[in-house]
């Protein structure tokens, strides 16, 4: 029976993430199995791409902080880097909707991420679809963006594959049993396979594969989620930074030369594969008829519809669990993981190396109660 170190369980940005930064720590013999006939086929490539660094939960800023540090300073040294495009990134709202952001803010500035102020004036001259928009102020972040997520997938598989991982497509978990005096073997629609540490990447799937290996539910909860593209826009320039309409919590960026939209819906699903339905186009007509009337007829030509996996608190779940040894969380990445799935892989692997993070508590499965499955709480991310 072959025999890996670690086996990630998700070949997603959280599984790819993980196995890349394993290699980066000299960890070899790394194996991801990945279901589906390739990578990204779930919620890494269903999402809108963007990165946003300020955030109001500060574990998950901080998270999408160095996540975007991450893209920005560590991909570059790839051999096919992701674009990034840095085009910044408009928060809007009223006084109110602003006042859960203070510390991100005072963070962000710590670190030399510039945050500007802004009144309706000047994020119009930013982008001039926001004339006769519904806000009384805004948050410009010019280092926000959106990236090649396919690449930013792809390379980190590539790195991984090139530190010594092995990656399975058409690989299922299917069972798990106790190997002692420690590890696990492995039942995969590839046949058995021993594994000293599993690695649950399963994004959806994650409470599922936890049964499978008799670890306790970690209250994740996937949620549907729908983006709009539109056909050509007149005016819009891909320069233009992203929005989010705090208020309607809306969401829209320049895509070619039309727009990505989105309505912020929410519905909790089972974990699969959902399809989008007309309801969520009527939604984020309804929004932003109140938020950015301009585009209330936006020229919408297709919809698609991915899951969300919410976590308790609505922070990532990444650590050991602490009811079953060997086997560790790198799940409910909700609406920030594309942004923060550098750091995450890093967090990931540091901690499944013996080392240390500071957010090492705040991430962990067991921190707190140990919640029911199903239950949840929205970071209020993409
Ligand atoms: C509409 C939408 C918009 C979004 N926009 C943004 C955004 O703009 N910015 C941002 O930062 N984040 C965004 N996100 C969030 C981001 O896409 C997710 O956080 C991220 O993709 C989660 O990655 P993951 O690896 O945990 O899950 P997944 O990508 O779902 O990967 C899990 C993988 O595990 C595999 N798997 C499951 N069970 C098994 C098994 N038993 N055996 C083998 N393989 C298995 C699955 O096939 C899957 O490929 C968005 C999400 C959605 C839905």
């Amino acid at each position: 029976m072959e025999t890996f170190d670690y086996v990630v369980v998700g070949a997603g940005l959280a599984g790819a993430a993980t196995a890349c930064q394993l290699t980066a720590a000299g960890k070899r013999r790394v194996l991801v199995l990945e279901r589906e006939s390739g990578p990204g086929v779930h919620s890494s490539g269903r999402n809108a791409a963007m990165v946003r660094q300020v955030v109001a939960d500060p574990v998950v800023a901080e998270l999408s902080r160095r996540g975007a540090r991450y893209i920005a300073e560590e991909t570059p040294c790839w051999k096919n880097p992701p674009e990034f495009a840095r085009h910044g990134s408009l928060l809007l709202g009223s006084g109110e909707d602003f006042a859960r952001f203070g510390p991100a803010l005072e963070a962000c500035r710590a670190e030399g991420v510039e945050v500007r102020e802004l009144g309706p004036r000047e994020a119009v001259a930013l982008h001039p679809l926001l004339e006769g928009a519904a806000f009384e102020q805004a948050l410009y972040t010019p280092s926000d963006g959106w990236v090649d997520v396919r690449a930013l997938l792809d390379g980190y598989l590539a790195e991984a594959r090139r530190g010594g991982a092995v990656v399975w497509a058409d690989a299922a978990l299917s069972g798990v049993q106790r190997r002692p005096p420690g590890g696990f073997v492995l039942e995969t629609s590839k046949g058995k396979i021993g594994a000293g540490v599993l690695v649950n990447a399963a994004g959806a799937w994650a409470e599922e594969v936890a049964r499978l290996a008799g670890a306790p539910a970690a209250g994740l909860a996937p949620h549907r989620r729908h983006l709009f593209d539109t056909a050509p826009v007149s005016g819009v320039e891909y320069g233009w930074p992203f929005v989010w309409h705090l208020g309607e919590e809306v969401y829209f960026r320049p895509n070619g030369t039309g727009l990505m939209l989105c309505p912020c819906d929410e519905d909790p699903f089972p974990p699969g594969d959902p399809q989008a339905v007309p309801e969520a186009e009527v939604l984020l007509r309804e929004k932003l008829g109140r938020a950015v009337p301009r585009l209330a007829e936006a020229p919408v030509v297709s919809g698609r519809a991915g899951l969300r996996v919410l976590a308790p608190g609505g922070r990532s779940v990444v650590g050991w669990d602490p009811a079953l040894e060997g086997f560790f969380w790198v799940a409910g990445l909700g609406g920030h993981g594309v942004t923060a799935s550098g750091a995450i892989g890093q967090v990931a692997a540091r901690l499944l190396t013996g080392g240390k993070d500071p957010l090492e508590k705040a991430l962990a499965p067991g921190r707190g109660e140990r919640p029911r499955r199903g239950a949840m709480e929205s970071a209020q991310d993409a």
